[in-house]
């Protein structure tokens, strides 16, 4: 099939990498000059594991392409996906003007029937929307072509995006179009495994479903979040709590890792939204606030713990960061955890020397160059000279400590994990000070 796709972020690239590399004839476009140059020469502008690979293969075969002319592109394809960011307005809301421009340029330029496909997370009635918009620019140039619009959410992860794109638990098709359904059978068919996987919903049932999702999964991590916090005041330990819930088939082990608050592009974005949306139709949802008030609490907790170790005097203290990306195997900085912390501790007038597998230069990117941040090129490097280890990301490489030697080299022993990636017994006895998530230490 011909498929255009709008947006070459983490999802259009996904996509449109994965669709190539089946055997679809894939034009990605995007109206950023830069990256679609470099692009074209094969380099990937974000961390997504084996993504540059696919890329390159597939440019290689010449069934994937890159290119700015939106005109030429939406000639292209019979289906013109559209995954570009929908970030949040001022208010919380999902801004759709990157959303709505792509229909017009759509509307603008087609010459005959498409189907544009809406992957980007988008709130209830944005297909009607996009309808209009396309409906509008078709009308304003005199032209009366059909098409069609349906809804396609996406449930990649960051870091595992190729995995989850190609062998997902389901793919979501919102329309009440038959032939939109035969295009997108046709179009998922090389992944066998996922046609028995597609189900078809009507169009504001499928928008609804990527919330529903999203705003299930960030309930589950500040519901463990709000028990670690019980747990760190009551003397209890949440990973044995953890253990002893997640065993019940219920409520399962996934999702249910305490932490220092959910960060991302997607959770935050999108529980704000949906909270939102619901406020716009009169319905208070107390239960998506308090899920957005426990994870702007949790974020803090890391900065309150390194300042209650130095009894709140965090002046001229250096403090290691490991892990500054939101979650592991991404670059992605977008509102992590880590930022929440460096921005407290800059206040309090601390310096911060940071090691992120991946994340440094998206780091340099949003901070840019000052005193109080040394991006360092290994974990050792963050160390030297710190007072106190701080871990925000839960990095493979950073589950193997020698205890020993990191108590020798800071100046005050004090290790606050972030992700309970240690046993607080063995981290003690080689004499740090140590401070996790929800485990009997409150400070
Ligand atoms: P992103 O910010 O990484 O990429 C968006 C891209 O769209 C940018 O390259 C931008 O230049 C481009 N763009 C903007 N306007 C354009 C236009 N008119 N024509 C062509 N390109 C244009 O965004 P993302 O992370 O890929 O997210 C895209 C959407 O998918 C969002 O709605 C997001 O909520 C949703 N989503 C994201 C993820 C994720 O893990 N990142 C997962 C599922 C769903």
């Amino acid at each position: 099939m011909r498929i255009t796709i709008f947006g070459s972020g983490y999802v259009g690239l996904v996509t449109g990498a994965c669709l190539a590399d089946v055997g679809h004839d894939v034009i990605c476009v995007d109206v950023d000059s830069d990256k679609i140059a470099r692009l074209k020469n094969g380099q990937v502008p974000i961390h997504e594991p084996g993504l540059e690979t696919l890329i390159q293969h597939n440019l290689a075969e010449g069934r994937l392409r890159f290119t700015t002319d939106a005109a030429a592109a939406v000639d292209f394809g019979l289906l013109q996906f559209i995954a570009v960011g929908t970030p949040p307005d001022e208010d919380g809301s999902a801004d759709l003007q990157y959303v709505l421009n792509v229909a017009r340029t759509i509307g603008m330029n087609m010459k005959d029937y498409k189907i544009v496909i809406n992957k980007s997370t988008v709130p209830v009635g944005t297909a009607d929307k996009v309808q209009a918009a396309i409906a509008e620019t078709l009308a304003g140039r005199g032209a009366e072509l059909a098409f069609d619009v349906c809804s396609n959410p996406e449930f990649l992860k960051e870091g595992a995006a190729i995995e989850d794109f190609s062998k997902g638990s389901r793919v979501v098709v919102g329309t009440d179009s038959e032939r939109v359904k035969r295009a997108m059978r046709e179009c998922y068919a090389p992944y066998s495994r996922l046609q028995d996987k597609l189900i078809f919903m009507d169009v504001r049932s499928a928008e609804l479903t990527k919330y529903a999702a999203n705003a299930m999964l960030a309930t589950k991590i500040s519901f463990i979040n709000e028990i670690a916090h019980l747990a760190e005041r009551m003397g209890a330990d949440i990973e044995q709590v953890r253990h002893g819930i997640g065993s019940d088939p219920r409520i399962g082990y996934h999702f249910i890792y305490p932490g220092c608050g959910y960060g991302g592009s997607c959770f935050p974005k999108d529980v704000q939204a949906l909270s939102r949306t619901a406020r716009s139709l009169g319905h208070e949802s107390a239960l998506l606030e308090a899920v957005e008030t426990v994870n702007h609490r949790q974020k803090g907790q890391l900065f309150n713990k390194v300042s209650n170790a130095f009894d709140h005097d965090l002046k001229g203290k250096t403090i290691a960061i490991w892990g500054l990306a939101f979650k592991p195997n991404t670059d992605d900085m977008r509102e992590a955890p880590s930022r929440t912390l460096m921005e407290a501790l800059w206040e309090a007038g601390a310096k911060v020397q940071a090691y992120d597998p991946e994340a440094s230069d998206e780091c340099h990117r949003i901070y840019g160059q000052r005193d109080d941040l040394r991006l360092c090129q290994h974990r050792n490097e963050a160390l030297e000279g710190a007072d106190a280890l701080v871990i925000c990301t839960e990095w493979k490489a950073f589950r193997a400590m020698d205890f020993e030697a990191l108590r020798e080299t800071l100046a005050s022993p004090v290790l606050v994990d972030g992700r309970n990636l240690f046993d607080p017994d063995i981290v003690k006895a080689a004499g740090l000070r140590y401070y996790a998530v929800g485990r009997g230490d409150s400070v």
